[in-house]
């Protein structure tokens, strides 16, 4: 293994044969190991196979090295390991990228999830937190103190990933996307140098970390600012048959375009265990002012409009509302997806939809609409590296589904229904939601702000260390 290698057996034949990280060793290894104050996990080591693992059961690679770093120092010095002995660097923080971009095949994985620490400044409504945090964990510490930003809507996802390529959620329309919400981040950039990026001090890496994902430098803690957040807050459900699916599609439209900020009204379509189809609308009102009775008449059209099978107003904790479809993402299942967004919903939209839909390969599929718009729309599109603010609404078939043999027809179904709907989109996607599609969809994720995130990516990371990502190529 390497860190045998790396000590000198003095056994040649012996290292040969238990060097089964496929690295062949290197010189720095023991110093580098000895100065860790985390875990590293090698590969053939017992936990090795629960360590490599990430979200998406579809992913299976074999990194020689995982990193388990509890502070920057050691983010720093993995960082110089792993360029010193040229080895392929991914950074881990929740480990939900759909690719698999937080994982490698015999490179390291530098895993930041056991950096944890929160500090909320209730008074200063700031939080500075570590990248290893989940969204559940990050809602609960400040919750404490009745505040939150812009997290998305599955506990488990890192607040990492997840802020760096912009951050949707149910604040969002009314504060603005997850890194919006930035002041400041601690970045270990290429050259292993611990850097603190805000509006004042390296503002174009600020700028690009604000949507350009992990590009230029491997995010420690990031500074947010934070918002107050009702005890409780109404949720309105609405469930419609598939016979009535078409008309509730476009009333949900109708209602989402024109809704208050404070409203944000995500849709899905889903399929029950029997086979029976549904179209399903959740909204609530997020405002942290006036009275329940006048947050529930904001809502209450949704509940009118056509023929729900089944429509209620609930008042549920923001933790409750927050972690609602966590059951639907468990780690460990095979997940794919293709996102684009859209400015509306239009009919030719919604009948190429449904026409796809029906075909869907398990019942476990469904096909989302994620409520964009309001605050995000307001910031400049070349103020931040995020671009695309200008759609409503993002739209993506989810295709989940758990026996190998069954990857093909998961996939293509999701990529064709995603092809029937691309007419009616505005050719943009949020990079989060991009798998491994090539430099063209890169730049349909950045549009106008690609060039500036070249040069950026030139400043900070020339040699492209940080490549495992939606890339941004220097060259
Ligand atoms: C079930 C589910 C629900 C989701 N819901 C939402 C949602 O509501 N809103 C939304 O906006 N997105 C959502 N997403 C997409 C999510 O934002 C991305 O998958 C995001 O990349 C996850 O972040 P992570 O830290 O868990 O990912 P990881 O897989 O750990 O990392 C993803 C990428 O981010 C980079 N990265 C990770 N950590 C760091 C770091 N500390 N410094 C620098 N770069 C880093 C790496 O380049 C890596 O390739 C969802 C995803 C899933 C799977």
């Amino acid at each position: 293994m390497f860190s045998r290698l790396a000590a000198g057996t003095g056994d040649k034949m012996r290292s040969e044969r238990q060097d089964t990280s496929g690295n062949g060793g290197h010189p720095g290894f023991e110093a580098f190991r000895q100065a860790m104050h985390g875990q590293l996990v090698e590969r053939g080591e017992p936990g090795y196979d629960a360590a490599r693992k990430v979200w998406n059961g579809a992913i299976d690679r074999r990194p020689a090295l995982i990193a388990y770093c509890v502070d920057a120092e050691d983010v720093a010095r993995t960082v110089r390991f792993g360029r010193a002995s040229a080895l392929a660097i991914a950074v881990r923080s929740g480990g939900h990228n759909l690719a698999g971009l937080s994982t490698c095949n015999d490179g390291i994985v530098i895993d930041l999830s056991r950096m944890k620490r929160i500090d909320v400044d209730a008074g200063r409504r700031l939080a500075r937190a570590e990248a290893g945090l989940n969204l559940g964990e990050f809602d609960q510490a400040t919750l404490r103190h009745g505040l939150a930003t812009t997290m998305g809507v599955n506990s488990d996802t890192g607040i990492a990933g997840l802020t760096l390529g912009g951050g949707f959620g149910k604040l969002g329309r009314k504060y603005g996307l997850s890194c919006d919400n930035l002041e400041a981040v601690e970045i270990v950039t290429a050259d292993g140098q611990l850097l603190h990026a805000s509006a004042h001090e390296h503002p174009d890496l600020f700028w690009g970390v604000r949507g350009g994902g992990g590009n230029f430098g491997i995010v420690t803690a990031f500074h947010f600012r934070l918002h107050p957040v009702p005890a409780r807050l109404p949720v309105c459900t609405a469930l419609y048959a598939w016979n009535q699916a078409r008309q509730a599609m476009l009333h949900y439209e109708a209602f989402a375009r024109v809704a208050p900020d404070e409203i944000a009204a995500d849709a899905a379509l889903l399929t029950q265990p029997s086979g029976e189809r549904f179209f399903s609308v959740s909204a609530c009102h997020v405002g942290p002012d006036g009275t329940e009775d006048a947050k529930q008449a904001a809502l209450r059209p949704l509940l009118e409009s056509g023929n729900p099978a089944d429509a209620r107003i609930d008042f549920v904790s923001y933790l409750q509302m927050q972690s609602a479809s966590d059951a639907l993402f468990a780690r460990g299942r095979r997940y794919y997806w293709k996102a684009q967004f859209l400015r509306q919903i239009v009919a030719g939209a919604v009948d190429a939809i449904l026409d796809a839909y029906a075909r869907a390969p398990s019942p476990a599929c469904l096909l989302v609409f994620q409520h964009v718009g309001g605050a995000i729309a307001r910031v400049p599109d070349a103020a931040t590296a995020y671009a695309n603010r200008s759609a409503d609404f993002d739209c993506f078939p989810l295709a989940i589904w758990d026996d190998p043999a069954d990857d093909d027809k998961h996939r293509a179904w999701a990529r064709g229904l995603w092809e029937a709907v691309r007419p009616f989109s505005t050719g943009g996607v949020y990079a989060n939601n991009l798998g491994e599609e090539g430099a063209d969809r890169v730049r349909a994720a950045y549009g106008a702000n690609h060039a500036r995130l070249v040069a950026v990516k030139r400043q900070y990371d020339p040699d492209n260390v940080f490549r495992l990502n939606q890339n941004i190529d220097p060259a």
